[in-house]
């Protein structure tokens, strides 16, 4: 389905302006962003990927959020296609990387209010979380979504939260929780592995504290691009400067997609542990993979 964009403007007569996120990306007539799902068409900024839902499952809690509520709780997972990083150890790369076109359904908000209302009077959902693609290029559909359910059901991302300051303004107030992809601590490790701005993840994970947000960080450790100790132990005490309480999961990273070094061991997922446990009160391990 496809829907003019919020955050763009035009750039010139036959270009436009994505304002997104922090590639800002400039797209002539016809042509598409890094995250596949937005483009130039006829010189609107439309979203491609408006109402295509490629999983819809109940899911619980504590598969996405580990010190948040109960794990056993069950969710609405809901995501689409489309990511605007290109990290190469994707587990969903099939769907972020790629247009899955066949696995879609189209969905409209009212449809998924009426579905998610339906779960809650039959199996106990009390939450959506969005996850498996980005939910961040799927903006206009969740802002929809959450617009016209109007509260009792909390709103979870599990996020890159490489994106501007004005969306993600635009959609703090509705979400409850965030579980937010860490992936490097260093400006130069984003711009080469997920080909990102870190400055501006940092920062926006300050913003979500700021504005009392539950946020959970998850580093996935993956051989070879982010197990440098010393780096994780900068990443950690950052954490930490904002709050020993932040909570840490550790993630197993496995060869998938572009990434074909093997996984860490256990014994380097544990030393890892113990370097952030130094720091953060609440550090699990995740074996499992997304
Ligand atoms: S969301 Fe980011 S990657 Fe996608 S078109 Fe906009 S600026 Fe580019
Ligand atoms: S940010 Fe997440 S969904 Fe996007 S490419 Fe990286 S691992 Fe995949």
């Amino acid at each position: 389905m496809k829907r003019e964009a919020l955050f763009w403007e035009r750039y010139d007569s036959n270009t436009v302006k994505c304002l997104l996120c922090p590639h800002n990306c400039l797209l002539k007539e016809e042509q598409s962003g890094i995250c596949n799902s937005r483009k130039n068409e006829n010189g609107t900024l439309v979203s491609l990927n408006y109402g295509d839902v490629v999983v819809k499952k109940v899911d619980m809690l504590g598969k996405r959020l580990l010190f948040y509520g109960n794990h056993e709780d069950p969710v609405l997972s809901l995501g689409s296609w489309g990511c605007n990083l290109c990290c190469d150890w994707c587990y969903n790369w099939e769907i972020a990387r790629l247009k899955p076109l066949h696995l879609v359904k189209k969905y409209s908000p009212e449809e998924i209010r009426n579905e998610v209302l339906y779960l809650r009077k039959t199996k106990g959902v009390q939450t959506i979380v969005f996850t498996y693609n980005e939910p961040l290029v799927w903006v206009e559909f969740i802002i929809d979504i959450c617009e016209i359910l109007k509260s009792g059901i909390d709103i979870v991302l599990n996020t890159n939260l490489h994106v501007n300051e004005k969306p993600l303004l635009r959609i703090i107030p509705f979400i409850s929780a965030l579980n937010i992809d860490l992936k490097a601590f260093s400006s130069f490790k984003y711009a080469l592995g997920p080909k990102g701005h870190f400055d501006a993840v940092l920062k926006n994970l300050k913003l979500c504290v700021e504005h009392g947000k539950y946020v959970e960080v998850t580093f996935p450790l993956i051989k070879g691009f982010n197990d440098d100790a010393d780096e994780f132990e900068d990443l950690v005490a950052f954490l930490c400067e904002i709050s020993s309480e932040f909570p840490l999961q550790i993630r197993k990273g496995y060869p998938t997609y572009r990434h074909f070094e093997s996984s860490p061991s256990e014994d380097e997922l544990q030393y890892f542990r113990a370097i952030a446990s130094k720091y953060l009160k609440h550090v699990e391990l995740v074996f499992e993979e997304q």
